[in-house]
């Protein structure tokens, strides 16, 4: 069904919703507002003194291990998906969850607590476009045909049932091969066709998600933080209290619509090639942050479907932080609000702080070609306007020389423009031209038009919700995948990602090797015979660098209390 209503402004909404749960709800969102917001230039040191550095001591034997176990769980899960008739799934609820019709009413929630995703139905309904929007799409014809298709439940449960990678979404957020609570009491949030929202699911294994998953077939799944206590439980608590979040990854949410008023190649849902430069430069800079700054090192970045990329910072350190620090964080990357405000968005003090010289010298590589040559911001003279209100107010004479230079050469493009500006100061005879604030205006000018803009909101709580690798978008019908920042972020095309319907066409057309003497015949999982396999085998790799610092981590703090207390003996 078409995403043009959000779940509480829907009067035709199938399920009533009511808000048992929404005092709680608020509770916890109170709870989780009441500090103060720290000093947003210092948070690294102290709160987020990151990485261990011993922990990067490569033991080869754990990684193959965990390769192997990980190997092993998967290729008999893949032929337990092949296995299972699609009836069956369809149908069989797993014992410890819900049947589809005996859905609890207070399970289902009229808030949305996600909205950090305007691609989708949210609080924030009045920006969004209906998904099936002629304007907003491909114009060729068979992309159409796809994107009816991209909700058709068949084709989604096909893609849960043969595609989806269940085990390492498991191993990712368990962070061990094994169950535990770090999975166990994970919230999930489901929407369902029908946009009822269901929040607070929980599942023991990735087999009793995958199997709820096949059975509710929702749009879209999210995914919340780790509970204190098991969030199917959080009603037969008797303290309230008891029951909160206790960790998550720290995420970051990047999207275009936010350039709106910078890109002009495109607006709203609709991306390309061009204006996408503006989400890899973000990446590079929030990423170089993140691993520099705060020394965070299990960083996976992911394409949200259409027109924006997540981040997941995954270090334990990371997910352990508290609202606060989240906010610290968020601030300290924070220099550009996104949005409509008009105006001058930069204006920083000087000297620069090191996160932005630095980020200066990421951006301006880009500023040339992918700013001013591709998006040629100030060619019209209503933008030639915006560049001029944008130099330092003192310098009228500058300011009037320019609007007369372009006033006699109408459509002179923005490379010029941006090179006319230091020609014409420099044959400025005000007397006592201050070079360094100009210089300093085009510093701001350059970050105003590249450095990335976040919705912090996302980043700011722990108890944030956001949309889990590998969905499909149900507009676009393409999955999103994670974005290899380290070997192909200049590479990576949003619009050349796989669809559901084409990886479902790739298992159709896909030829066994022929067997060569003497070689066994291997079992080739569905992802393997797709598109997908590539984005598939980036996510284990750093599901397994991930588990196996973890682990490391684990034995090191074993080794010490063992060792902790021989030491202590040694005083004596
Ligand atoms: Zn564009």
């Amino acid at each position: 069904m078409p995403h043009s209503e959000s779940p509480a402004e829907s009067d035709d909404s199938p399920i009533p919703m009511i808000d048992v749960d929404q005092q709680q709800q608020e509770d916890a969102v109170a709870e989780s507002t009441t500090a103060d917001v720290p000093e947003p230039q210092e948070p690294a040191d102290e709160d987020v003194d990151m990485v261990d550095s011993n922990a990067t001591t490569h033991t080869h034997a754990t990684t193959q291990a965990l390769e192997a176990e990980s190997r092993a769980v998967s290729q008999a899960e893949a032929q337990d998906h092949q296995e299972t008739p699609v009836s069956e799934a369809a149908t069989s609820a797993p014992s410890e969850s819900k049947p589809a019709t005996g859905v609890k009413l207070e399970e289902l929630f009229d808030e949305m607590d996600s909205d950090e995703d305007d691609e989708f139905p949210t609080t924030k309904a009045a920006k969004r476009e209906p998904a099936s929007s002629p304007d907003l799409l491909s114009s060729q014809s068979d992309m159409e045909i796809d994107l009816h298709e991209a909700s058709d439940p068949e084709v989604m449960r096909t893609f849960y049932q043969r595609l989806f990678p269940w085990r390492y979404l498991f191993q990712w957020l368990n962070h061990s091969p094994t169950p535990t609570n770090d999975f166990g009491h994970r919230e999930f949030a489901f929407t369902l066709q029908n946009d009822a929202y269901l929040r607070y699911q929980s599942f023991a294994t990735s087999d009793l998600l995958r199997k709820d998953v096949l059975r509710l077939m929702p749009s879209r799944f999210e995914i919340g933080p780790v509970y204190t206590a098991n969030p199917r439980d959080r009603k037969t608590l008797r303290n309230s209290s008891a029951f909160r979040p206790l960790s998550k990854e720290l995420c970051f949410d990047i999207d275009l619509t936010d350039y709106d008023d910078i890109r002009t190649c495109c607006a709203k849902a609709s991306i390309c090639q061009k204006c996408w430069q503006f989400i890899t430069m973000a990446i590079k800079v929030v990423d170089t942050a993140l691993r520099e700054d705060f020394g965070f090192k299990h960083i996976m970045w992911v394409y949200s479907g259409r027109r924006g990329a997540h981040a997941w910072v995954c270090d334990k350190k990371a997910r352990a932080l508290d609202d606060q620090k989240r906010r610290a964080i968020a601030g300290y990357l924070e220099v550009i609000r996104g949005g409509a405000q008009s105006g001058k968005k930069v204006n920083l003090r000087r000297p620069l702080h090191p996160h932005l010289v630095r980020s200066l010298d990421i951006l301006k590589q880009h500023f040339q070609a992918d700013v001013l040559e591709a998006q040629d911001p100030w060619r019209t003279e209503d933008q030639q306007e915006k560049l001029l209100a944008l130099l330092p107010s003192d310098q009228k004479q500058l300011v009037s020389a320019l609007r007369n230079k372009w006033a006699s050469s109408p459509d002179r493009p923005s490379t010029l423009k941006w090179a006319d500006i230091d020609t014409v100061a420099k044959t400025s005879t005000a007397k006592n031209f201050d070079t360094k604030s100009l210089l300093d205006a085009k510093q701001d000018i350059v970050l105003e038009y590249t450095y990335p803009r976040l919705d912090i909101e996302v980043s700011k709580k722990l108890n944030h919700l956001l949309k889990s690798p590998f969905v499909v978008h149900p507009g676009t019908g393409r999955v999103c995948v994670p974005i290899d920042v380290k070997r192909n972020l200049e590479g990576f095309d949003p619009l050349g990602v796989p669809t559901v319907q084409s990886l479902i066409r790739e298992i159709d057309e896909w030829k066994k090797p022929e067997i060569k003497n003497g070689e066994d015949e291997k079992h080739t999982a569905d992802w393997e015979k797709t598109s997908l396999k590539g984005y598939i085998e980036f996510f284990r790799s750093f599901v397994l660098a991930l588990m196996k610092d973890e682990r490391e981590v684990k034995v090191k703090r074993e080794r010490e209390e063992e060792g902790g207390g021989g030491g202590e003996g040694m005083e004596f």
